[in-house]
């Protein structure tokens, strides 16, 4: 029944007057619905979600991990042992084959979850009015009924019908494929409209790109628009990094050269006159044992970590890749409010046009509530801060009746409203006298609101609010003490821009105030609503700098990054807040104007920005063309961002990062990075886990390498030497199965290194496997092999060829690995420095340690792996064999050539900071 009702109501209300729809709804706008209206919704409309297919399904895991090359290769060796008669060994590479799979779909499983607790957590909120008040929900709990409300940047959460709007324009690229903005107003459309004409409606998945505006739910989840064509939002961004690709690539190819290498050994054993099963297994376990079929599912492990680490320190990726980007960022540019500063505005004074200064300060904190009110005797006073609510979209939750009423909206308004209350004006009360009968909203590029007010005796009159050069600009009169109107003539601008500049310094956020009688309309043009008002006076807010933030500042430019603010904040203001943070190192702060940017071309901004610690008055224009400017200087460029028009450097940027708390929906769409805290120490921190990160699968792949290459040169030379057989098939498989996943792991988990931020930003377009790492691991590969072979040759002395000589190879081949495991958590740094900051290298350590104790001493196991306990002496032969690969790394790392170079990482030679 009220499925089909609802139906109905979606499918005509574009064509009937808004409150008509409201009322077929069964919800008063200004109130909203109750709590009981909307659980009988949620429960039998569903809630507001489009049911997304599960990317990774059990099956299709499984399935992958089946259909695997070495799943294949064992598959062969489990046949070739049937074949001969050998069914415990056929039983056992089966079993080998189970854990194999296991151990690789529990991997991906693992990182699989990681990625989707990320999704999980970038979840839409919906600004509603429920119950008479205003209240943020999360967009999943909407219901048809619901009263929205909607500014600039938000995504419309689910199918509306506008009941009230103000310059509204959205962007429907999402439903219609259309990529310019579509204007929209309450007016209802005909019937038969199209959707794309249907101006009335704002439906799910588009976003708001100017204006602001309130409608009702109409439609949600699968009933929208959207849902009806069964489309998907993007949220996380899904496919593979460039790293991970580079590396998949490479492992397929190895597979190859790993083959041919396995049909080399089987060709010479059988030359030399081995059997030729035996032959034949031996050479597919060697190229199980050297596939690095763990690569792509270890690396996207590793990444997974990572980002959870990252999501707990309060930065979401939305895109993988960029977490590689992050540890070659060589340049931030930040906003300063609300990212370098707290957004915890609060106001300090008034400086009133009559030259009076009215200050909140700890002084008169104490005076009594008759104290303040004795100032709204002043007119002047008085308008301004009518100004100051009126002009503003913030508003008390009226529900919160506690000591603490809750404001809603943006902190310089909020900071407004909290002012005006303290000297007893009724905000509320005042605000809802007043009609509102047009509104330019605030806009980073014009920096000022307008907006048209009527009040309940029919005065209507338009306020200004703004950046203070730009409202002087409008203002023709100002109010002085008798409450006169006085033309402003230039003396009087310069004095009142010198009082701006004063306040300015003090680091002060500068905010002027106008306003003018106008003629009730509902339409005005800019010549009508921008010109000729009447000055009031300034307020001064102030935002301390956030904790915290000048150390992190200090970390950046360590490493090699320059922090270059950008901000909509005049001159002075931004000046103080960069000497608070010390952005110049000590060196006298470089300022420069958005007006010095504008006749510049690319190659001079760039310059400018590699020399300047802030810009102030940019719009997000300039900002887009700063990312580009620094970019064509080959410069990596991380940049911060909140509202709608920020989107397209955040785009840009090679690492777009927005703002959780503050930032539009628009703007985290178009990020690669979300903070949840808005601070600028987390993007310093998610650089330290970027590059720790990019560090950790360099470590795994050094492992992985040297160790794969160690076997294989072990068994290939011993075979083409005439050396009895060194290993058996399931021996290969099974020190293949324990040394790799576990030291894989440990490495995935190892902390940032204290020199990760004492070095230059990597390199970006240096690949991983460059020529000097894979020489290292080709020389300690080989190393592993002859130290391991080394011991081979003793124990065949002492005890000839059998079982005995083989428990020693096999041992002894766990041995080299295991030193190595050490080695690999640095190239440059010794293996005793920081010996114990990662505790899971032990407990991998012990791991491998006991599980090879098993393979010898345990009789069921020893039975199958064909060992014999080893006594003291091939003990001694196996600690060497430990101690050795690392003896051996130490003395090369402390080479005088190798002190120098870092890690292996190739780093910038110069950082942008010199
Ligand atoms: P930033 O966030 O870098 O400080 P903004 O673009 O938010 O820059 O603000 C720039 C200037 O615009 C501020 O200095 C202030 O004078 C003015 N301003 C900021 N918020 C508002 C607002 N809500 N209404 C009117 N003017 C504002
Ligand atoms: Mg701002």
């Amino acid at each position: 029944m009220e499925e089909s009702g609802t139906k109905k109501q979606q499918e005509s209300s574009h064509a009937i007057p808004g409150h008509e729809v409201a009322e077929r709804l069964g919800v008063e706008p200004g109130i909203g619905l109750s709590n009981e209206d909307v659980n009988r919704r949620l429960s039998s409309g569903g809630i507001n979600r489009i049911e997304q297919k599960a990317q990774h399904t059990l099956w299709q895991l499984l399935h992958d991990q089946f259909s695997s090359i070495v799943i294949f290769l064992l598959g062969f060796a489990a046949i070739v042992a049937l074949l001969t008669g050998n069914q415990l060994e056929a039983f056992a590479i089966f079993v080998v084959m189970l854990i194999n799979a296991a151990i690789g779909f529990w991997i991906e499983w693992q990182a699989g979850r990681a990625l989707e607790a990320l999704r999980k957590s970038t979840r839409i909120t919906a600004r509603v009015r429920r119950n008479g008040h205003q209240q943020v929900i999360d967009a999943e709990t909407l219901v048809a009924g619901d009263i929205l409300i909607f500014s600039a940047g938000d995504r419309v959460p689910a199918d509306t019908r506008i009941l009230e709007s103000a310059n509204l324009r959205t962007d429907e690229s999402t439903l219609t494929g259309e990529s310019v903005s579509v204007e929209k107003d309450s007016a209802p459309v005909l019937v038969s409209a199209p959707l794309a004409e249907r101006r009335s409606m704002l439906y799910l998945g588009t976003t708001i790109v100017a204006g602001n505006a309130s409608g009702i739910v109409t439609a949600t989840g699968k009933h929208t628009e959207l849902g009806r064509i069964g489309q998907m939002v993007a949220q996380v961004e899904e496919g593979q990094t460039p790293l991970q690709r580079r590396l998949g690539d490479l492992g397929r190819k190895l597979v190859y050269i790993v083959l041919g290498i396995a049909l080399i050994v089987y060709l010479a054993g059988i030359f030399r006159g081995d059997d030729i099963w035996l032959m034949l297994e031996i050479s597919i376990s060697l190229a199980v044992a050297a596939v690095p079929e763990g690569l792509p599912a270890v690396t996207t492990l590793i990444l997974a970590f990572g980002v959870l680490r990252m999501a707990r320190q309060n930065a979401i990726v939305r895109r993988l890749a960029a977490v590689e980007t992050l540890g070659s960022a060589t340049v931030i540019c930040t906003d300063k409010t609300g990212t370098l500063t707290e957004n915890l505005m609060t106001v300090r004074e008034y400086h009133l046009a009559n030259d009076r200064v009215i200050g909140f300060s700890r002084a008169n904190e104490s005076e009594s509530a008759d104290e303040w009110n004795e100032h709204l005797r002043n007119e002047l006073l008085t308008r301004l801060l009518l100004v100051s609510i009126l002009c503003n979209e913030a508003s008390f939750d009226t529900e919160g009746n506690g000591d603490q009423p809750k404001v809603i909206g943006d902190p310089t308004e909020t900071a407004l409203l909290m002012a005006a209350k303290r000297f007893g004006m009724d905000v509320t009360a005042e605000q809802s006298r007043h009609q509102n009968l047009y509104e330019v909203p605030f806009d980073s590029a014009t920096r000022r609101m307008i907006t048209v007010l009527k009040d309940n005796h029919g005065y209507s009159f338009a306020a200004i609010k703004g950046a203070p050069a730009v409202v002087l600009k409008s203002c023709k009169t100002y109010l002085t003490n008798e409450g006169e109107t006085v033309l402003i003539d230039r003396q009087t601008r310069e004095r009142f821009l010198e009082i701006n500049r004063e306040m300015a310094d003090r680091a002060l956020r500068v905010l002027a105030f106008a306003d003018k009688r106008v003629t009730a309309k509902n339409d005005f043009s800019t010549e009508e609503i921008e010109n000729d008002y009447t000055f009031l006076g300034f307020v001064g807010i102030t935002d301390p700098p956030r904790i915290g933030v000048a150390e992190a500042v200090t970390v950046a430019q360590k490493a090699g990054i320059r922090v270059v603010m950008l901000t909509g904040d005049q001159t002075s203001t931004a000046c103080a807040v960069a000497r608070q943070l010390n952005l110049s190192e000590g060196a006298e702060v470089v300022a420069l104007h958005s007006s010095d940017l504008a006749e510049a071309g690319g190659g001079k901004i760039a310059d400018m920005a590699r020399r300047a610690h802030l810009f102030s008055r940019v719009s997000p224009e300039d900002k887009y063309r700063i990312v580009r400017a620094l970019q064509a200087k080959g410069e990596i460029v991380a940049v911060t961002g909140d509202g709608v028009n920020d989107a397209p450097a955040l785009k840009q940027a090679d690492i777009g990062i927005a703002m959780g708390g503050r930032g539009t929906e628009v703007a985290k769409e178009a990020s690669d990075i979300v903070l949840t805290d808005d601070d600028f120490s987390t993007i310093v921190t998610a650089i330290e886990r970027g590059r720790t990160i990019y560090a950790n699968i360099h470590k795994f792949v050094h492992l992985m390498f040297s160790h794969n290459l160690g076997e294989v040169l072990m068994i290939f030379t011993a075979v083409m030497a005439g050396l009895p057989l060194p290993l058996l098939p399931l021996q290969i498989l099974w020190i293949n199965l324990v040394t790799d996943v576990f030291p894989a792991l440990a490495l995935a988990l190892e902390p940032p290194s204290p020199e990760t931020m004492n070095r230059k930003p990597r390199s970006p377009s240096e690949t991983m496997l460059s020529k000097p790492f894979m020489f290292l691991i080709f020389w300690q590969g080989a190393m592993l092999a002859a130290i391991a072979l080394a011991a081979y040759l003793w124990a065949l002395r002492e005890y000839g060829e059998g079982r005995q000589a083989r428990t020693v190879a096999m041992l002894a081949l766990v041995g080299v690995q295991l030193g190595h495991f050490f080695n690999c958590r640095s190239t440059t740094r010794s293996v005793f420095r920081n010996f114990f900051s990662n505790p899971y290298i032990f407990v991998a350590a012990a791991m491998v340690i006991a599980l090879q104790a098993l393979a010898v001493y345990f009789p069921p196991l020893a039975r199958i792996l064909d060992t014999a306990p080893p006594n003291k002496y091939d003990l001694a032969v196996i600690g060497l064999t430990v101690i050795l690969p690392v003896i051996i790394v130490e003395i090369y790392k402390f080479l005088p050539s190798k002190r120098s170079s870092n890690e292996l990482i190739p780093h910038r030679t110069s950082g942008s900071a010199n």
